[in-house]
């Protein structure tokens, strides 16, 4: 039997469940270059994530921010990538 696997994500309400700690950004950009989903864009000296929408919820700009400066929370409503299998 074949079994065809959709990914999908939560697409419900973003809120800014990903936050960046201006006090803690150092702008190093390992944040966007790890997002695969090209939430984080840079802003000034600092990098904001800005395109929520897009985001899948991996955690790795969480993972990878060396200064604790990535605020990651779980959105309403929803958690983390979801699988669809049909
Ligand atoms: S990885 Fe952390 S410190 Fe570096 S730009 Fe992103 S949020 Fe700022
Ligand atoms: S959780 Fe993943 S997809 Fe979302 S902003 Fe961070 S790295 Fe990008």
């Amino acid at each position: 039997m074949k079994v065809e696997m959709k990914v999908d994500y939560y697409p419900g309400d973003p809120g800014e469940f990903v936050r960046v700690d201006e006090s803690k950004c150092t702008g190093c950009g390992e944040c966007a270059k790890f997002c695969t989903r090209n939430v984080w864009v840079q802003d000034g000296k600092i990098f904001r994530p800005k395109n929520l929408k897009a985001c899948v919820e991996c955690g790795a700009c969480w993972n990878v921010c060396e200064f604790d400066a990535v605020i990651f929370e779980e959105p309403k409503g929803g958690t983390g990538v979801r699988f669809e299998y049909g």
